[in-house]
């Protein structure tokens, strides 16, 4: 019998009312010959209460009661979800995560699901049961609840259309679907009829609140069609698969996320072995990183620039008087009123002018650039927190993400149209091989560690830190018809920055004319070059939300006595920079630090 996993938000299960209408949607999908699982999250804002009623009590209550508390949320909506079947005529059984095996890492507030035992769940199903099944939390070995973090029930949902090898995986929310930036923040924002897991993944973390990233990193790695749609409305959502909306589309979404901190350590000694001092001290106190920034060394020095949400900025701020104390730097500056924009897309992977339209588009509206990173599918900008909204609207309108593509995919995919499609038996039986072979079924994988020597490095020092100049740079490259791969600008001193790029070796003499023009009419600083640059990539599944990633690369390449040049992360991807000299040693000590999660 075909297996349909709902979920519903907590503003889908609000109120009683709610619920009931819920209830009705699970019971239509079982009149129509489905077996099916819906989960639920606590009711309406039920979990910021109780976290307001903790601390009441406590600044720093213990993590392990923080769960036991949040957990109830769930349990409060599982059990009127149930009695609402019941009262409508059917049958259902509530559950717990416990009850329902979902076996999780012991790190109260961000546990990661290691397995689902799932015999309890298809028995109550085979009785004919709607199972009505608890988001967001778990059981750990020693017994205790713990919860997979805030809006973690989407990956509880997806987690368990995977291990039942459900036909579909259904998420009802408050919003008809996955628009191509938050509704909320601009109206004239388009919901998509399909997209990629790749570009919802990465939209996902890069600020887009609709979905649990990690909901998607399971999707992607099992295969699960995720539809996300209206609780309110029957209107078909948003399918969220391999494919996206239009091939080789350049950008299909943009985000922002408002509240971010800014911190630079100025004068790191660059030697081996200093970005990871930092970032293992900052790791200590389980916060994540976000845009990594370095500049190009000048006397043996670097500063070196990062972002965090602005609520770990307190934390971060403690390791970093320790780093700096203990590395000798020069000391370190930090701004917590800055918001991050960001555009993603498949496309821009393989096309020339992305960068230069989106920073055109904020030089016209007169917003500064502080800092900026990429990765082969997204561009992220810091700017001022005031400009934060402008800067999202202006980047929508230049990739006129309003309209929809020209090149629309007509036929919606419903299912999963990856390589490994469960369609035919030999894929299913990988997947079921893949979730008993693996110890945690979010641990991280590696599919991939790579070694690109084919490009040059050029830096731009002293830029003057105003809205425009990089718009000119990249427009200028562009016309030069020069594919642009890395891009990093750094927060500057004395209101000046530098911008680092990676271009064909080949293109090297001709960018740095370009370059060397407009430097010359910006009053820019020297140019410096490195006519040949290792790019080392690591790529798999995890690579964001397992903050060890970039961790475990600076340990490596730093044993190995290798210098990171420029970083820049995705959540499929981390690429540092290295000397074109030493690619074949970096490649060699990523492959044997990785060795245990090469899949
Ligand atoms: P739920 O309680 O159902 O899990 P959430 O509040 O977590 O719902 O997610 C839905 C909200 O996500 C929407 O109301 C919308 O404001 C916000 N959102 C942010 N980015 C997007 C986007 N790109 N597309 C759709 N909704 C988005
Ligand atoms: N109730 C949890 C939260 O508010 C989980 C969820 O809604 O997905 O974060
Ligand atoms: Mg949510």
């Amino acid at each position: 019998m075909p297996l349909i996993v709902q979920k519903f938000g907590g503003s889908s299960v609000a109120d009683t009312q709610k619920i009931l209408a819920a209830a009705r949607k699970a019971i239509r999908a079982q009149q129509e010959g489905n077996q099916v699982v819906t989960v639920v999250s606590a009711m309406g804002d039920s979990t910021d209460d109780l976290i307001d009623l903790a601390k009441q009590i406590s600044d720093n209550p213990p993590a392990r009661e923080m769960d036991m508390l949040l957990s109830t949320g769930e349990q409060v909506s599982v059990a009127l979800m149930a009695m609402a079947v019941h009262a409508l005529g059917s049958k259902a059984v509530s559950m717990t995560g416990a009850q329902m095996g979902i076996e999780t890492s012991s790190v109260h507030g961000k546990a990661r699901i290691n397995t689902i035992r799932s015999d309890r769940l298809k028995k109550a199903l085979d009785a004919g049961n709607i199972v009505i099944a608890a988001g967001f939390q778990g059981i750990d070995e020693n017994f205790n609840i713990t919860t997979l973090g805030r809006g973690g029930s989407d990956t509880t949902a997806v987690a368990l259309a995977a291990v039942l090898g459900a036909d579909a995986c259904e998420i009802y929310t408050d919003v008809d679907g996955v628009y191509t930036t938050d509704p909320r923040l601009l109206p004239e924002a388009r919901r998509v009829k399909q997209i990629s897991y790749d570009e919802m993944l990465e939209l996902a973390s890069l600020g887009a609140g609709v979905m649990h990233s990690r909901s998607i990193e399971f999707g992607k790695k099992f295969d699960v069609p995720i539809h996300v749609r209206s609780s309110f409305t029957d209107i078909p959502g948003t399918m969220i698969v391999a494919q996206g909306e239009a091939p080789n589309q350049a950008v299909c979404g943009a985000t922002l996320v408002k509240n971010e901190a800014r911190i630079t350590i100025l004068g790191l000694p660059d030697v081996p072995g200093s970005s990871f001092s930092v970032f293992s001290k900052i790791a200590a106190k389980n916060v994540t990183v976000d845009m990594i920034v370095q500049n190009v060394a000048a006397d043996g020095r670097a500063d070196i620039s990062f972002t965090v949400v602005r609520d770990e900025l307190a934390a971060t701020l403690k390791a970093v008087e320790e780093a700096v104390a203990e590395l000798g730097a020069e000391g370190f500056t930090s701004d917590e009123n800055v918001s991050k924009a960001s555009v993603v897309g498949l496309g821009m992977a393989s096309q020339t002018g992305v960068a230069q339209r989106m920073f055109r588009s904020l030089a016209d509206a007169g917003i500064n650039i502080q800092m900026i990173t990429t990765s082969e599918i997204k561009i992220s900008v810091l700017v001022d927190r005031e400009q934060g909204p402008a800067a999202l609207r202006t980047v929508h309108q230049a990739f006129e993400l309003q309209k929809p593509p020209a090149n629309a995919v007509t036929e919606v995919s419903t299912a999963s149209q990856s390589a490994h499609a469960i369609a035919s038996p030999d894929a299913a039986a990988d997947v079921v091989a893949r979730l008993q072979n693996v110890q945690g079924m979010e641990d991280l994988t590696i599919d991939d560690i790579q070694l690109d020597d084919s490009q040059a490095r050029l830096t731009i020092s002293g830029v003057p830190d105003a809205p425009g100049i990089a718009a000119q740079v990249f427009e200028q490259i562009a016309r030069d018809g020069i594919f642009v791969d890395m891009i990093v600008q750094s927060f500057g001193r004395n209101g000046k920055a530098n911008l680092s790029l990676t271009v064909p070796r080949d293109a090297l003499t001709k960018a740095l004319t370009t370059a060397g023009e407009l430097a010359k009419k910006f009053s820019c600083g020297p140019i410096s070059s490195a006519p040949k640059v290792a790019k080392l990539s690591v790529s798999g599944i995890g690579m964001r939300s397992h903050t060890g990633v970039a961790i475990r690369m600076f340990r490596a390449l730093a044993e190995a006595g290798i210098n990171v040049e420029m970083i820049n992360t995705s959540e499929v991807r981390v690429n540092v920079v290295v000397d074109g000299a030493k690619g074949a040693a970096g490649l060699a000590a990523l492959q044997k630090a990785f060795a245990d999660t090469v899949r």
